[in-house]
């Protein structure tokens, strides 16, 4: 029992949050037991940084308390947010019954949305705050996808986020979260809140055409690390935002933050005023189409595997991920059937038509309607005829495959993201050898990106459109690039220094 040996000296932090990216513009919910409540311990050990022996474990008395976490989907019912909140607070209060709390790692994304309530990650920040009280420092670390709002950038003492997309530091980014307020908490009490500049930047476009890969999201990221080098910065952040709510925080965000606070508001603003005169440069990952064009296009492709992103739906942005519109179009293709080709279709979520098939069993031919229980606007189920030739029970789900004429469409019980090679051998699936290979993704995370020998971005209808002007945004602020002539606007209008310890007056 030596380990349960706390040194008196070591501050206390609690581990709680609520991380969802969720469309306002699809029909589906994400109810509180989607959000799969982790408690307690579980919290911690889901970061390597936290488990025993982990980089960060001896760093303070972490206390778990509640974090809930999905991929991404549509609004949380208000119900469901309220029982979350209130149980994330009570084990707050309880924590702080025992002895304060010098610091909260609120885990969040920052595109949360709950019904009937803008800025999902504000409120929560606002009443962690009421209960840790104002000594406490709360950290943060976010994806670059999320929204910062300004009660949000004025509540948390720390704000870091994502520096590439696809997000492949998304675990350094969290522990940089616990590190810098661990960091920060070795301070004396009057030094540890660092300025902060927060410059909100009238920009609002999907992830598919900010990808860190390409410019100018490129080089405008690989300025963050720079800054964040210099002497007086503590860290440095771009949210390029969420372009599928409706509330009025959606948009870009820039912020420094840093003990200089002269510094910082220079920083950031030099880097709002590079990302708002680049703003034209940012265009898709891939060539775009119509599904027609871009089956078409796949059809004459020289080379395999051509990879198809029905981008509409793509679960792990927020679609709905049972829209069957795209799935409709290639069963129903003559030009696929006379091609001799072959497609992998991944993936329409049916939970009756997946345990339909798994009953048939192997080697049986069915005959399923699936798809369209959640987001039937832009087509109905769709009915899909063949052969059962793979039945992949998971902890979690289930998954099967049936072989059409032309199309192995995959077929699961619940929503999940295809973005590995395994994804698809495990099912017995062989994309590399395809001809076609359609994923309900956006732009193609690292492996399949790999893989595919073309590509082209299908801008198909559902929950995250990437085509914003068909979606009818109301409630963002306005002017808006590209929705609206952004000609005389000054990206740096609502810039907000908050000052921290460092002492100096508040603007704006
Ligand atoms: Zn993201």
């Amino acid at each position: 029992m030596t380990s349960a040996v706390v040194p008196p000296h070591l501050p206390r932090v609690a581990v709680c949050g609520i991380s969802l990216e969720a469309s306002t513009f699809s029909p589906a919910l994400t109810t509180a037991a989607m959000l799969a409540p982790r408690r307690g311990r579980e919290v911690l050990d889901a970061w390597e940084f936290w488990r025993p022996g982990g980089a960060l474990a001896d760093r303070a008395q972490w206390l778990g308390i509640v974090q809930a976490r999905n991929i991404a989907g549509g609004a949380i019912p208000a119900d469901d947010y309220a029982l979350l909140k209130a149980e994330i607070l009570a084990g707050l209060v309880a924590a702080v019954a025992e002895a304060p709390l010098d610091g909260v790692v609120l885990d969040i994304h920052g595109a949360a949305s709950v019904v009937g309530l803008d800025d999902m990650e504000g409120d929560l920040a606002v009443a962690v705050r009421d209960v840790v009280g104002p000594d406490c420092l709360i950290s943060s670390g976010m994806d670059l996808h999320g929204n910062v709002s300004r009660t949000l950038a004025a509540t948390l003492d720390l704000l870091t986020t994502y520096r590439t997309a696809p997000h492949v530091d998304w675990q350094e980014t969290k522990e940089r979260a616990a590190r810098n307020l661990v960091d920060r908490l070795a301070l004396p009490p009057g030094r540890r809140r660092p300025a902060k500049a927060w410059v909100p930047v009238p920009i609002l476009l999907p992830g598919e055409m900010t990808s860190t890969r390409q410019e100018p999201a490129r080089s405008l990221y690989a300025r963050v690390p720079e800054i964040e080098a210099r002497d007086g910065v503590l860290d440095a952040g771009i949210w390029i935002g969420y372009p599928w709510a409706d509330e009025p925080r959606n948009g870009a965000v820039v912020m420094v933050t840093g003990d200089d606070a002269d510094l910082v508001v220079s920083e950031a603003t030099a880097l709002a005023t590079e990302l708002w005169e680049r703003r034209e440069e940012f265009g898709f990952v891939a060539p775009t189409g119509s599904l027609d064009e871009v089956l078409a296009a796949a059809l004459a492709s020289p080379v395999a595997p051509y990879f198809v992103s029905d981008s509409g739906d793509n679960p792990t942005a927020g679609g709905a991920g049972d829209v069957t519109w795209t799935l409709t179009q290639l069963l129903a293709s003559e030009e696929l059937a006379a091609s001799g080709r072959r497609a992998i279709y991944a993936s329409v979520p049916d939970a009756a038509g997946a345990l339909a098939a798994a009953e048939a069993g192997v080697g049986t031919d069915v005959r399923l309607t699936v798809g369209a229980r959640v987001d039937a606007r832009p087509a109905p189920p769709v009915e899909v005829a063949g052969t059962v030739v793979a039945v992949v029970p998971t902890e979690d789900n289930l998954e099967v495959v049936v072989r059409t004429p032309a199309v192995d469409v995959v077929v699961t019980r619940r929503r999940r993201p295809y973005h590995l090679e395994r994804d698809f051998t495990r099912l017995g699936l062989d994309p590399r050898n395809a001809d076609i290979v359609v994923v309900k993704i956006g732009y193609l995370e690292p492996e399949l990106f790999a893989m595919a020998a073309d590509w082209m971005l299908a801008l198909t209808p559902g929950g995250v459109d990437q085509d914003l002007g068909r979606l009818g945004h109301q409630r963002v602020r306005r002017p808006m690039f590209p929705l609206d002539d952004v000609g005389g606007v000054d990206p740096l209008a609502d810039a907000v220094l908050f000052p921290g310890d460092t002492g100096l007056p508040a603007e704006g």
